[in-house]
């Protein structure tokens, strides 16, 4: 083995909002008194989908686990400025609870049906609305074809997913985390488990424990430990226009053809901007990304016109008079048994924490990820909020945790 350069007791592989997400939560816990390391190929983030992302957050999942993490997640973001103060200075991140609405038809309508008496449940305040409350809450909406709609009357809605990355990392360097710019080439392992985190330029760092929140690079990573995650990079776009209407407490809308927008900062000269796009319906209109990192400006236009703009048009009148804007392509880490993350000891190396296939929620999910591998890393089991059915036990006896509630 070459010689190590140094040791840590938590090497955090990527530093975007998931691993500064972890490090922090290490570093604020009363009972660690460890170093960490976080070692992030690009302090620029330009390319991670931390930066990338469309920052909402929503209580709308059909699975209790994500729903309780976006519980807790709400409860974080509301009170960032205190948590994540420096030197008495609170970071912003402009959270505007301004909801999720999902739309159904009629074949839609009894899954979104079952996943409100869900949330409910859990807690998370969402209201199913019949056609006629959706027209009177919401008088510009289309409802001639729909069956019904679920609205996120508080707990959802967006922020500015760059400061709440900012915001951690610069808390826990505060703390004593060390970030380090470099790539890491591999784990390596010994008796089945990680023992440092070998860097592109050779050197090591000598690790008890090692995190991979790696993002889209997290599947190939993971494999140099001998630990197979089904971990894919698929493109994203988002979309922003200007629509000189004023569509009074339009929330972050999900029509029924997989279309979606919301508002964007407040009302200007050229009107209210918005942003939007679409998920691919099925996984075979995804594109993939092999092995190479995204341009950002590689945005279909086409895909603007025909699957974002005529949908929404459809659903509001106003938008048939919009003026497209500015446009980018980022990437889901998608997780290809279920969209779901996976989170938690990989099975086989049991000291190598998953962070990984956050399939388009990670940004929410960052502050109970963070806590949830604290509590593991540090006690050897979740003690708040059980992160288990996210475990990569799922994906090793392939029992997938499937989510309906997809954007
Ligand atoms: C268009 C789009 C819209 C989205 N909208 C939402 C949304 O509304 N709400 C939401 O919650 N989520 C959303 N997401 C998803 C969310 O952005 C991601 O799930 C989340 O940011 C993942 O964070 P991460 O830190 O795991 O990964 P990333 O942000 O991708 O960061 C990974 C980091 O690891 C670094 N890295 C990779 N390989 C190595 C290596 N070998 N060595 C060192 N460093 C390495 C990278 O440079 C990068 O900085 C969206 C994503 C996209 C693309």
């Amino acid at each position: 083995m070459p010689p190590v350069s140094e040791s840590a007791d938590v090497v955090v592989c990527g530093g975007a909002a998931i691993g500064s997400s972890v490090a922090y939560h290490l570093a604020a816990d009363p009972g660690f008194k460890g170093k960490v390391v976080v070692v992030e190929k690009d302090p620029t983030y330009r390319y991670a989908a931390s930066a990338l992302s469309a920052a909402s957050i929503r209580q709308q999942y059909s699975s209790a686990v994500n729903i309780r993490i976006s519980l807790y997640g709400i409860g974080f973001l509301r009170q960032i400025g205190a948590l994540l103060a420096v030197d008495g200075e609170a970071p912003t991140i402009d959270l505007h609870e301004g909801g999720y609405l999902y739309l159904a038809g009629e074949a839609g309508a009894p899954i979104l049906s079952a996943n409100q008496k869900l949330q409910a449940q859990e807690g998370a305040d969402i209201a199913f609305y019949d056609p006629a409350a959706l027209k009177q809450r919401f008088p510009w909406l289309n409802v001639e074809d729909l069956s019904c709609g679920t609205f996120g009357v508080s707990g959802e809605g967006w922020f500015d997913g760059w400061a709440l990355l900012q915001a951690f990392r610069k808390k826990a360097r505060s703390l004593g985390v060390e970030y380090r710019q470099g790539e890491v080439a591999r784990y390596v392992t010994e008796g089945g488990r990680v023992v440092a985190v070998e860097l592109t330029d050779g050197s090591r760092i000598a690790c008890g424990a090692a995190v991979n929140a790696s993002g889209t690079h997290g599947a190939r990573l993971a494999g140099t430990a001998g630990v197979a995650i089904p971990v894919k990079s698929m493109k994203r776009y988002v979309f922003s226009f200007t629509c000189k209407s004023e569509l009074e407490g339009c929330p972050l809308l999900i029509d029924t053809t997989g279309a979606w927008c919301r508002a964007e900062g407040k009302r200007g000269a050229e009107g209210q901007l918005f942003i939007g796009s679409c998920s691919p319906l099925t996984p075979e209109q995804d594109i993939e990304w092999v092995e190479t990192d995204p341009t950002v400006e590689d945005v279909d236009w086409d895909f603007f016109e025909e699957a974002v703009w005529v949908p929404l048009a459809h659903r509001i009148p106003a938008f048939e008079q919009i003026k497209p804007g500015r446009a980018w392509a980022g990437p889901y880490d998608m997780c290809g048994l279920d969209h779901n993350a996976i989170v938690g000891p990989a099975i086989g190396v049991p000291n190598l924490y998953l962070a990984n296939g956050f399939s388009g929620h990670g940004l929410q999910q960052s502050p109970a990820v963070g806590r949830g591998l604290t509590e593991h890393i540090l006690h050897g089991g979740y003690r708040t909020l059980d992160l288990a059915d996210l475990g990569h036990e799922r994906i090793v006896t392939g029992r997938p945790l499937k989510e309906a509630n997809i954007i």
